[in-house]
């Protein structure tokens, strides 16, 4: 049996990534997410049937998940469904977080259900399949190897979020390495990807999202950081409110604490910052975690608190962050809109189409009015970005690469049909020149080694 590599989802896109790894006669599935904001979600199960690389999903030796994030974990409860008896590894962390976004979250009486807006299509799933998903997760440590079939399997950390790991499996037909999503420089909230110096890597299959730019920011870090100081300081002088939607697992807690050092090192004075919607929920996970987050000046938002804000002078942190209608932050967002001495700064990735978006193209062309959780409102307060991130430029991944030194590489989780200067695929080529045979996964198309 030849080894391969099959992208069920996730090849050349970011969102559903679904990998499926033939190793050494062993049968793995990296991952198994959804796509959020589109009407087909799931990664295409169907073209491994297809393929004749599988009958079913019960044929599969193990189900490895990299992290928490819902574009990795979402089709669980789908996937269970098939393969029951299959195990499935993560870390205690990822498997906390995977209980938080798919279960708690839609049983959990102590924040709205409108929350859910953030992933709509997770609400469909029936409890019971929700259950049995993180049932049969084995938490699994770091740097602790298992054998599974005629595998051996390693979880390194990845940086990223929460619990985030490379994966790692050796087997006498090849040695096969999965970033996940990673993060090469320290967060606040967890340290960068860590692998050991000897590692013997054929196949590394990295993700690729920021593939297309050589580093993550365009200026400079310091730089971008002071400006976002100097705007909370204007805000909050002039007696304003300002809110943050940001995405709740990493996002949301890495902001707090990025808040505490801009005070804590005097760049602003000391001021309340409130934490609001799912990201208050994960800020527990991480709190159990050893990542102290609460007992500096972040608190959790006192219930029905949205009602309250007049007399606001200070930051709130509220998920969704794109704004998306209903959610916590939209509904934040209604409310301090149409003062001028308010603030809306976003805080990462917008979707185009995003009521996030809208907003920052409203504020360009000096709009007047926003629809919101289907109103229409005044919309006079500033709105600008400050773009966070947890993942890597090109320059990150070249250098990751250049660390494992892989036979092969394969790229996943990325926009291979971005027409820019910086193309990771052709700098990979051109840097290690025939050294190392280079690939962009494609969904639905097999790659062999
Ligand atoms: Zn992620
Ligand atoms: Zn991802």
């Amino acid at each position: 049996m030849r080894n391969l590599f099959f992208p069920v989802g996730g090849g050349n896109e970011i969102g559903a990534s679904c990998y499926f790894i033939q190793l050494n006669g062993a049968k793995f599935l990296l991952d198994a997410g959804i796509r959020l904001h589109t009407d087909s979600i799931y990664p295409r199960f169907h073209s491994l049937y297809l393929e004749n690389l599988l009958d079913g999903l019960w044929e599969l030796d193990g189900i490895l998940l990299s992290h928490g994030h819902i574009d990795h974990i979402g089709a669980l409860p789908f996937v269970v469904e098939e393969a029951q008896d299959v195990p499935m590894y993560a870390t205690l962390p990822t498997r906390e977080i995977v209980d938080l976004q798919l279960n708690q979250s839609l049983t959990s009486a102590t924040f709205s259900r409108e929350e859910l807006v953030d992933f709509p299509r997770v609400k469909a799933f029936n409890a019971l399949r929700v259950q049995r998903a993180i049932e049969n997760i084995t938490p699994i440590a770091w740097h602790s190897p298992i054998t599974c079939e005629t595998c051996q399997i390693t979880f390194f950390p990845a940086g990223h979020i929460l619990g985030a790991s490379m994966v790692y499996i050796e087997s006498d037909a090849g040695n096969i390495l999965f970033t996940g999503d990673f993060t090469p420089f320290d967060q606040l909230t967890v340290p960068k990807y860590q692998l050991p110096d000897d590692l013997d890597v054929d196949l590394l299959i990295t993700e690729s999202t920021y593939g297309y730019q050589e580093s993550l920011y365009v200026g400079d870090i310091d730089e971008e950081r002071e400006h976002f100081a100097q705007k909370i300081d204007r805000c909050l002088d002039g007696g304003g409110t300002i809110l943050i939607p940001a995405f709740a697992i990493g996002r949301s807690q890495e902001l707090a604490l990025i808040l505490r050092d801009l005070i804590r090192d005097g760049h602003l004075k000391p001021f309340p910052i409130y934490i609001d919607g799912l990201a208050q929920i994960a800020c527990d996970i991480y709190e159990d975690n050893d990542v102290k987050l609460f007992g500096y000046e972040l608190e959790k938002a006192p219930k029905d608190f949205i009602d309250a804000l007049d007399t606001f002078n200070g930051v709130i942190i509220a998920s969704s962050g794109m704004l998306l209608d209903n959610s916590m932050s939209a509904r934040y967002a209604e409310e301090l809109l149409p003062d001028p001495r308010n603030a809306v700064f976003f805080s990462g990735y917008l979707d185009e189409e995003s009521p996030g978006r809208k907003l920052e193209r409203l504020h360009e062309s000096k709009g007047q009015r926003f629809r919101i959780n289907e109103r229409d409102i005044p919309a006079h307060a500033d709105v600008d970005t400050y773009r966070l991130s947890a993942h890597t430029g090109s320059e990150g991944i070249l250098s990751l690469i250049e660390r494992v030194t892989p036979k092969k590489v394969i790229f996943v989780h990325g926009c291979p049909q971005y027409k820019t200067a910086v193309n990771i695929h052709r700098e990979t080529c051109r840097r290690f020149q025939n050294r190392i045979e280079v690939y962009q996964a494609n969904n639905g198309t097999p790659i062999y080694f």
